[in-house]
């Protein structure tokens, strides 16, 4: 069944304000970000595979003001002090219960990129068009169309 007054033009929709979700890997950490991701990356950094334990992490950027983790998710927020190679902190959030990693606060850059595993709709998401700490990349990861490549990021 189909109701004519879904399709009436309405200009107002594309006004609604953007949200992105996600999640970790039980459920038990939710959040939303209310704008749209300034960048999309890839880190082949030691820390990030560390904290992902996978070769690379692809994270989306965003301005931390729009990261809203969900009231209940509040009793399962752990966060890590990392430090970065130029001495910057970096607070790296994972849940409680099931360990996923979340999302990196990036205090003094202003933004909050979000392990883009948890994010809800991934295949609509900008694709990686940064990556860093080429120099520890390994040979075989083949990562196509990216725009910028850096071999650290200090
Ligand atoms: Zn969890
Ligand atoms: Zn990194």
């Amino acid at each position: 069944m189909t109701s004519r007054s879904n399709d009436l033009p309405s200009g107002k929709q594309d006004e609604e304000p953007k949200e992105y979700r996600g999640s970790c890997l039980c459920g038990l950490f939710t959040y939303k970000l209310t704008s749209d991701p300034l960048l999309s990356t890839i880190c082949y950094c030691l820390n990030c595979r560390k904290w992902t334990g996978s070769a690379f992490t692809a994270g989306l950027a965003f301005p931390l003001s729009s990261l809203r983790p969900s009231e209940e998710s509040k009793a399962y927020i752990r966060q890590f002090i990392d430090t970065s190679q130029s001495g910057n902190e970096l607070q790296r959030t994972f849940c409680g219960e099931c360990g996923s990693s979340v999302y990196t606060e990036v205090p003094w850059a202003d933004v909050v990129s979000v392990a883009r595993g948890g994010l809800e709709e991934g295949e609509k998401l900008p694709a990686p068009s940064t990556e860093y700490w080429c120099c520890r990349k390994e040979e075989w990861v083949d990562v196509k169309e990216i725009g910028e490549s850096f071999q650290r990021n200090d």
